[in-house]
C-alpha cells in the first residue's frame, strides 16, 4: 500500500490518500482553517464521496465505479494518520479488521457506549487525550487503528481503554 502524502500550502493542503476500494490514490484539497476548526474539538476527519473514473471493467469484483466514501483522519501537523474506505454509511463490522481475522488474529473494536459532551473535559471528568481517543472509537477502528490514528502506542491505548471501560464509557468487542 503506497504511503499517504500531504503537500502543505499557505491556506490549504493537498492530500493524497490511499483508497482501498479504488485501489488507488485519491487527491483532494482541504482548507487548513477547516482542519484547525475541527481539531479544536478533538479530531479532524475529512469525509469524501467519490467514484473511480477508471474502474477495471474486466474485473467483476471491481466495484470502485460506484460511489463510495473515504474518511481521512488528519492531525495538527496536517498529516494523514488514517484512511477508511467503505460503501454506504459506514464500514460493516465484518469489514473491519477482516484481514487480521483472515490471518488468524483477534480483532478488538472499541465502541463508545455513552455520548460524551466536550464539557466533560472542562469539568475534569476526562483529559484531552481520552476525549480525542473516544472520538476515534466510532466502531470503525480496531485498537491498533485507534492507536495509529491517535499517534499513541497500542499499550497506551489498551491502558486507556481499561480506564474508560471502568468509567462505563466504552466497550471492546472481540472478533476472531
Ligand atoms: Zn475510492
Amino acid at each position: 500500500m503506497p504511503e499517504n502524502k500531504v503537500r502543505k500550502y499557505f491556506s490549504l493542503i493537498e492530500a493524497w490518500a490511499w483508497c482501498d476500494i479504488c485501489d488507488d490514490m485519491v487527491a483532494l484539497n482541504i482548507d487548513k482553517q477547516e482542519i484547525i476548526n475541527g481539531l479544536k474539538m478533538s479530531i479532524y476527519t475529512k469525509e469524501y464521496k467519490h467514484s473511480n473514473p477508471h474502474p477495471d471493467v474486466e474485473d467483476p469484483d471491481d466495484l470502485s465505479g460506484q460511489e463510495h466514501t473515504i474518511y481521512i483522519y488528519i492531525n495538527e501537523d496536517y498529516d494523514i494518520t488514517g484512511v477508511k474506505a467503505f460503501f454506504g454509511e459506514s464500514p460493516t463490522t465484518e469489514e473491519i479488521g477482516a484481514k487480521t481475522i483472515e490471518a488468524g488474529g483477534e480483532v478488538r473494536i472499541p465502541i463508545v457506549v455513552k455520548e460524551i459532551p466536550p464539557m466533560a473535559v472542562q469539568f475534569g471528568m476526562l483529559n484531552k487525550d481520552q476525549f480525542k481517543v473516544l472520538k476515534i472509537c466510532d466502531g470503525m477502528n480496531t485498537i491498533e487503528q485507534v492507536a495509529s490514528i491517535a499517534e499513541m502506542s497500542i499499550k497506551a491505548i489498551e491502558k486507556m481503554m481499561d480506564q474508560l471501560r471502568k468509567k462505563g464509557l466504552v466497550k471492546v468487542i472481540r472478533r476472531t
